[in-house]
């Protein structure tokens, strides 16, 4: 079987190459690494079953040979990227994804499109469940990720519909873990990077809002897993253990032994107040729950964020 990931040297794309080739997968990755880094893969390089292409997917993607399934990851992802690339953003939602679907029509291959929770925007209902419709500012400044995912959603749908590709659709809630980039601005990247140069730890807003954060081979295992089933409509995966952003940088704090302080900077525009999946559907239809719980996943990721700190400081 042969996969081409789209977004594959980015922090999701790298570990789903990286399970794909521990099931015995052929894998090409394609990136223009504008939020990506090819270090992300160099460890699956000497696997001949692993090979990566430099490519922006918004133009035509060109790949030679037989493809069996196409992954479409490409995407900026944290709210820091994607409001400095707002129509790079609009574009691989849309064109990207066009394109991508149009790889796997040609060649007869299934298709999995990486959304996200952001499809439900600042949401009315919580948990959010996959009926729920969402509550999204399509002209505020995360309109640029929320919309493009929504119509890259709605092109998927249509591909199936219309040309029967056989697709799938998965609503991503907040996942972290290790090659997530120490600067991206995301939460939890941005605690750790403060913490580390002795920074004090900036919480948006009061820290009421809330998150619930899934680490990666839990949501790794979820996407295998929906890859494999017959299921056609979007599909949430994600922890359901919410936390408010206050009690979650009071967590990444207390792992540090100067416990630096924290202090309150402004709301993001249009930041949403809760946000919890709701994973019947996923637990009923893919057997999946997810498996690491928040202490041991936080243990993790610091280790490597702590390696790629001290690598950086030596390398100036
Ligand atoms: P990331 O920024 O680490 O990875 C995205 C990758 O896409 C990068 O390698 C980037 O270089 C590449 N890319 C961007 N535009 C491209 C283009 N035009 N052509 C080719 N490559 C391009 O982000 P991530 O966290 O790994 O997110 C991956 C996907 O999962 C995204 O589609 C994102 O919307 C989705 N997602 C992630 C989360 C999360 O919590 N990490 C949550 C919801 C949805
Ligand atoms: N946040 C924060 N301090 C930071 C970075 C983020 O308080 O330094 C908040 C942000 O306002 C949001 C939550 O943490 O309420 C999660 O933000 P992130 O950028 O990780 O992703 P989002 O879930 O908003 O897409």
């Amino acid at each position: 079987m042969r996969a081409v990931i789209t977004g594959g040297a980015g922090f999701l794309g790298s570990h789903l190459c990286e399970r794909l080739l521990a099931e015995g997968w052929e894998v090409l990755a394609l990136d223009n690494l504008v939020t990506g880094a090819e270090s992300n893969v160099s460890h699956l390089l000497a696997n001949p079953r692993f090979r990566i292409t430099r490519a922006d997917v918004t133009r035509y993607i060109d790949v030679p040979g037989p493809v069996d399934y196409v992954l479409h990851f490409a995407s900026p992802a944290s709210p820091v990227d994607y409001l400095k690339m707002p129509i790079p953003t609009l574009k691989v939602g849309a064109l990207g994804t066009h394109n991508a679907l149009g790889l796997a029509l040609a060649q007869k291959a299934k298709f999995l499109l990486a959304s996200t929770s952001e499809c439900y925007g600042d949401p009315e209902v919580s948990p959010q469940p996959e009926e729920y419709w969402g509550h999204v500012n399509p002209i505020g400044p995360r309109g640029v990720y929320d919309e493009a995912k929504r119509y890259a959603e709605a092109m998927t749908m249509a591909y199936h519909r219309f040309h029967g590709v056989d697709t799938r659709i998965v609503r991503i809630f907040n996942t972290y873990g290790p090659r997530m980039r120490l600067n991206d601005g995301r939460a939890l990247p941005n605690f750790v990077y403060q913490a580390l140069r002795g920074e004090p730890l900036t919480v948006y807003g009061d820290g009421k809002q809330t998150r619930s954060f899934c680490y990666v081979s839990d949501l790794v295992d979820g996407i295998y897993r929906l890859m494999q089933s017959g299921e056609h409509l979007p599909v949430n995966i994600g922890n359901p253990q919410e936390i408010t952003i206050l009690e979650f940088a009071e967590r990444i704090r207390s792992c540090f032994s100067h416990a630096p302080p924290i202090v309150f900077k402004p709301l993001p525009q249009d930041d949403p107040k809760r946000r919890c999946p709701d994973i019947s559907k996923a637990r009923r239809l893919l057997n999946w729950d997810p498996a690491v719980g928040l202490d041991e996943g936080l243990r993790l990721t610091l280790d490597y964020f702590k390696k790629q700190f001290s690598a950086g400081a030596k390398t100036g």
